[in-house]
């Protein structure tokens, strides 16, 4: 390809609202067949807020919100952002942790608090009582997600987020597809969530659960299968992975170290921009042919 030719569609891509890093990046985009989209920010809006709060047997709805709002308010996540909101004015929390992933954890007055996936709450050995397994299993099969609250080695509560669907998705996955490009969905959310954002957006394929540190493994594993993968996220756990795939498209409303592990960034953070820029590229190179 030429370098002249090439520069052109750098040029355009600008005006699409597509900033792409180098000429030669437009090249590695024509023979990519698979596109990874994070779900969290990248195909929905990332803006979650808290639905429902429901407690163990003698619990106080306030005080599982008060206690679970002191430690979100130290986190940058979503989730986390809902919770803190809803709580208000918060205890000071100590020895803060966040677990990539999985949740948050610290110590309120005389509480030690966990919050997040059930999964996290198994390493520690405690259990959902009924009642609240059962308000996780309702909140996940309409696809919202169920976050737990542990203290003192006792689950106390299930509080229920939700996240919307960016009203420019559906437009893209179609677009997506009628450029014959196989869109697959990657998060660390729990499947029923998955399916129902993907069901809602168009996508059959579904990959979710994913620590953060296993979004590249999944990326590798599709090259290994031997197809040429495109990678659209947002997150600071979605980096490695935009780093691996042989296209790395970045929302521009997402943080930086997303946007600079990736080959392309799309500056309003609209996903019809990723298929403007397979477009673009495909156009360029066919011009140059
Ligand atoms: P995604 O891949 O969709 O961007 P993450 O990998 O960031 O999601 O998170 C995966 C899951 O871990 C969340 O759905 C949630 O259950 C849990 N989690 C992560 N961070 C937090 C937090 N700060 N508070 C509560 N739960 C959390
Ligand atoms: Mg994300």
């Amino acid at each position: 390809a030429t370098p002249t030719a090439l520069l052109v569609g750098t040029g355009r891509g600008a005006q699409l609202g597509i900033l792409i890093k180098g000429p030669e990046v437009l090249e590695s985009t024509r023979r990519v067949d698979t596109v990874v989209l994070d779900k969290t920010g990248t195909v929905t809006t990332g803006q979650m807020s808290l639905i429902s709060v429901h407690t163990a047997e003698g619990e106080n709805e306030q005080e599982v919100l008060r206690l679970a709002g002191a430690l979100e308010h130290a986190s940058e996540h979503p989730i986390a952002k809902a919770i803190a909101k809803a709580a208000g004015d918060v205890p000071a929390v100590e020895e803060f942790q966040n677990l990539e992933g999985l949740g948050v954890q610290g110590v309120v007055g005389e509480h030690a608090v966990l919050v997040g996936r059930e999964r996290l709450l198994a390493e520690w050995s405690v259990r959902l009582d009924s009642g609240l397994a059962e308000a996780k299993k309702a909140a996940e099969d309409q696809g919202r997600t169920a976050v737990i609250v542990a203290w003192d080695g006792k689950a106390r509560g299930v509080l229920v987020v939700a996240d919307t669907v960016k009203p420019t998705s559906v437009e893209a996955i179609q677009g997506l597809r009628a450029l014959g490009l196989r869109p697959v969905l990657l998060t660390g959310d729990n499947e029923a969530a998955a399916r129902t954002v993907a069901r809602e957006v168009g996508i059959d394929e579904v990959i979710a659960e994913v620590l953060p540190a296993d979004k590249v493994d999944v990326v590798k594993r599709l090259q290994d299968e031997g197809r040429v993968v495109a990678m659209v996220g947002d997150g600071v756990n979605d980096a490695a992975a935009l780093a691996q795939a042989d296209l790395g498209l970045a929302m521009g409303t997402g943080t930086d170290v997303a946007i600079e592990a990736s080959d392309l960034t799309l500056v309003r953070g609209d996903l019809r921009a990723a298929v403007d820029a397979i477009r673009l590229s495909r156009r360029t190179l066919a011009t140059i042919k």
